[in-house]
């Protein structure tokens, strides 16, 4: 294991925003994490844990060990009847996953097309997009305990997954997710609900799409909606869809008669941030260095020499002005470090 002194991690999160670690090691297997583990118990230091940056906010200096999740490695085991139990590595790309499992022809992941990061965050905020979530094909999740050293397997019923909440992100401090295990399934139903969705596969002329067909029109709208990273530095949704009490919800359509709302399981009802953000009118709204896109409100973007506090303060004026208009609370997304 090679531990570095004093490394920058401005290149090493999709924000942008200039940070450095005090100590950063890659692990690219359990041997290495377990040792990495001790090494900063041993010196009483904090550990973060960092895929590939993509939902996270560096506020500043980490005074403390960064390990990068680099472990690499895909198994597939047929289980019959066209179903595979895929085991993947922390380390490996998501999107790269999903486009070899559309390109296969297996299904249950493809509406979760070109979201960045590693297999390994996965879980963590259940990630999901176009009416499919992470929980909906997870198989199990190994996680190593940071303070035994121990790695359990934990089935899906284990994970407390929510909407963009597992019992990893809640318990950050706990867990090293190792591996993560998919079913994927030849016959997985399509999912076209999205009426995005079905506009670009109508575009397309895709009147009986396959898994492969739903990957590329998902990519297609998140291309022509999203900012590439590299481009314009951001961490996608930079808040939660808020899900409100349904009086509130008819108290906000009297005054807002084209609200969106969609009717949850428990009775509450999920509002777009996106709308909410684009009638307070922040859409392509800039202070200083950051801004709500252009395209797409819900995602803060770094215009260039934007530090991490800049984000977050431009983010609870935007908290507080939904609060005030709207009466409803804005959850951030992303984890904030330090
Ligand atoms: P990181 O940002 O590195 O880490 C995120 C959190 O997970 C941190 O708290 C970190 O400590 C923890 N973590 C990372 N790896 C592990 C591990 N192995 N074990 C334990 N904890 C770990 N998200 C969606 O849900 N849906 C979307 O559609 C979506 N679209 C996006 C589009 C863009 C352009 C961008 C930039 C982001 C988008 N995201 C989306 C957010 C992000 O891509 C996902 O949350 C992704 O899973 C984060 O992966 P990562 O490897 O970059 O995690
Ligand atoms: P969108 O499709 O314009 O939808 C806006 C909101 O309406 C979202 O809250 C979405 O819920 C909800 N919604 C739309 N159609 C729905 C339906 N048929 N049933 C239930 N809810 C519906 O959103 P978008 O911003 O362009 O993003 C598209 C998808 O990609 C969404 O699923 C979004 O979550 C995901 N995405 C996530 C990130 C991220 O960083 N987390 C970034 C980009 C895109 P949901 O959010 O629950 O889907």
């Amino acid at each position: 294991m090679h531990i570095e002194n004093d490394v920058p991690l401005q290149n090493l999160n999709t924000f942008g925003v200039p940070a450095a670690a005090r100590y950063f090691a890659e692990v690219p297997d359990v041997e290495a994490l377990r040792e990495a583990l001790a090494w900063a118990k041993g010196r009483g230091l904090r550990v973060i844990i960092l895929g590939g940056g993509s939902n996270i906010l560096f506020t500043g200096y980490v005074d403390g060990l960064v390990l990068r999740m680099a472990g690499q490695g895909i198994d597939v085991q047929s289980l019959g009847r066209g179903k595979r139990l895929v085991s993947v590595a922390a380390g490996e790309n998501w999107a790269d996953l999903v486009w070899w499992a559309a390109k296969a022809g297996y299904g249950g992941i493809e509406n979760l097309c070109l979201i960045p990061g590693t297999a390994g965050a996965a879980p963590v905020q259940n990630i999901g997009a176009y009416g499919a979530e992470f929980a909906e094909i997870c198989r199990s999740v190994t996680a190593l305990n940071r303070r035994t050293g121990e790695e359990r397997e934990f089935l899906p019923q284990d994970c407390a997954f929510g909407y963009r909440d597992s019992i990893f992100k809640r318990h950050a401090e706990e867990w090293v997710i190792t591996n993560i295990k998919l079913l994927l399934d030849k016959a997985a139903p399509l999912r076209t609900e999205y009426g995005a969705l079905q506009g670009q596969l109508a575009a397309q002329g895709k009147e009986r799409p396959n898994f492969l067909d739903v990957a590329e029109a998902v990519a297609a709208i998140r291309r022509a909606k999203l900012p590439e990273p590299k481009d314009l530095g951001n961490a996608g949704s930079f808040f939660k869809n808020p899900a409100v009490p349904a009086a509130l919800y008819e108290n906000l359509r009297a005054e807002h008669p084209n609200l969106p709302g969609f009717k949850q399981p428990d009775g509450a009802i999920k509002l777009s941030a996106a709308w909410l953000l684009d009638t307070a009118g922040w859409k392509g709204k800039r202070i200083g260095h950051v801004g709500c896109y252009a395209r797409q409100p819900l995602v803060l973007v770094n215009h260039g020499g934007a530090d991490g506090g800049e984000i977050l303060e431009f983010s609870e004026t935007i908290q507080a002005d939904i609060a005030e208009r709207f009466n409803v609370r804005l959850e951030r997304e992303p984890v904030v470090y330090p």
